[in-house]
């Protein structure tokens, strides 16, 4: 969070578009703060974005609207369900010849690796780690820390906040939940 991902994302597409390529850009449903359904890039070009459901109905939802595409992006991947088979739709979108980009997350604010993210690392070609600056020191920023009235906090892991409610952190700065909050069944 904080790292510039999702305009990483976007300048990587962008390139595309400026080919004549035809592109699009898969927001999950549950990233409420998106109500639009374009991005405007860097250099003004409207990048149609389109919000996707992210549990079993995805495969459908996606075949449908990839046909015509040279190229997909996927923001915020991490909120991708197990059910919605995401790595598995990235691996045929790959196989059959299309540029695939994906930014995500790779921890949740418990400090643990979201799954998703794991799984999709795993069959990536490339891997670009970008990074924010911790808030408390100023160093790059490797973890998120979820602050509820000035305190670290831990709750539900899909929660969508702005600036309020997370905070970057570097691994010195950031604080671990209690033992029994850790999930252990990754
Ligand atoms: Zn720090």
């Amino acid at each position: 969070m904080f790292s510039g991902k999702t305009s990483r994302l976007i300048e990587l597409m962008e390139r595309h578009i400026l080919a004549g390529r035809k592109v699009t850009l898969f927001k999950p449903e549950i990233d409420s703060r998106y109500s639009e359904n374009e991005v405007v890039t860097h250099k003004g070009i409207k990048l149609p974005a389109v919000i996707a459901p992210t549990d079993e109905r995805f495969g459908e939802f996606l075949a449908a609207r990839t046909r015509d595409s040279n190229v997909l992006g996927f923001d915020e991947a991490q909120f991708w369900k197990p059910s919605s088979r995401l790595p598995q739709h990235l691996e045929d979108l790959a196989n059959s010849g299309r540029t695939v980009y994906v930014a995500a997350l790779n921890r949740d604010h418990f400090g643990n690796p979201f799954r998703m993210t794991v799984d999709i690392l795993a069959i990536s070609d490339e891997i670009y780690t970008l990074s924010a600056v911790c808030s408390r020191c100023g160093s790059d920023a490797i973890f998120t820390q979820r602050i509820i009235n000035g305190s670290p906090a831990f709750g539900e892991i899909i929660r969508i906040g702005g600036k309020d409610l997370y905070e970057p952190r570097c691994r010195n700065c950031f604080v671990w939940p209690s033992a029994q909050k850790r999930i252990t069944d990754l």
